[in-house]
């Protein structure tokens, strides 16, 4: 699933590309992905120019000359890409924005995980969404974290407490701040908080470097894979050996979502 990273180069890459361009014909595959329902998007898109294309949380948010706003998030499988009209249609797309030049923005999302929202000009695109994790100071999260005794990598999941995580980088800055995933959140000591405040800026900033991770789907604005997969320490590396101890790396599934942690390394919380 694109996480803070991903979508963050998406949105670099979309953002000096679509800026004064016009939308010409819209069209869009399927209603069911379209919030809220019945919302006449083609009409709303009609000769209107992208301003500005920016992101908060997962949210790719695209702005319109008449100030009103879209916002799309792209699930566990979704694409947004600009592609040449010419280029051949895969499976699954369910829009197209024409531009000029023979160019189309495309999202395509074979999961329907993701979807648009329209926000018009007087919707927040931060409802429900807690601070940018890249922005965090360490009382942030020791406030938000204070409030739940859930698992501390349940907590790093909940978009509503830290925007834009999710299982990789949660993974990934657990490990580098040397805690335990089941570690419930309200138990971290104020040094933990620190630490893991400063690792999961330092995962986030080294990812953005890297363009991402590809595991599977995610692809950026251009079509190209992200190099920050053969960067990870733990997530997707069940039973291979720890880059620090040589303890093989174990998955443990929490809350339905899989973690992946070095149980040397991350000692089990007593
Ligand atoms: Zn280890």
């Amino acid at each position: 699933m694109p996480e803070l990273p991903e979508v963050q180069t998406i949105v670099a890459t979309l953002h000096p590309k679509l800026s004064g361009q016009p939308i010409g014909r819209v069209r869009l595959m399927r209603q069911d992905i379209l919030h809220p329902p019945g919302a006449d998007l083609a009409a709303l898109l009609r000769d209107r120019v992208f301003t500005e294309i920016s992101r908060r949380g997962k949210k790719i948010i695209l702005s319109l000359d008449d100030g009103r706003r879209f916002y799309i998030h792209l699930g566990m499988t979704g694409r947004l890409t600009l592609e040449p009209a010419a280029a051949p249609l895969l499976p699954h797309t369910h829009l197209i924005l024409e531009l000029p030049q023979g160019q189309e923005l495309r999202f395509r999302d074979p999961r329907r995980f993701g979807g648009i929202w329209w926000l018009g000009n007087d919707q927040p695109a931060d409802i429900g969404l807690g601070p940018e994790p890249l922005d965090l100071t360490a009382p942030q999260l020791a406030a938000r974290l204070a409030r739940t005794r859930r698992p501390v990598k349940s907590a790093l999941l909940d978009q509503a407490l830290l925007a834009g995580l999710g299982n990789i980088y949660a993974d990934e800055a657990l490990f580098a701040a040397k805690i335990h995933p089941l570690k419930p959140a309200s138990k971290l000591s104020e040094a933990e908080i620190r630490l893991l405040t400063r690792q999961i800026k330092n995962v986030l900033n080294r990812a953005l470097k890297h363009k991402g991770s590809t595991l599977r789907d995610y692809r950026n604005a251009d079509g190209q894979p992200g190099g920050f997969q053969k960067l990870h320490r733990v997530y997707d590396r069940a039973g291979q050996p720890c880059h620090n101890c040589r303890a093989p790396v174990v998955r443990l599934v929490i809350s339905g979502r899989s973690a992946h942690f070095c149980p040397k390394c991350q000692p089990k919380p007593r």
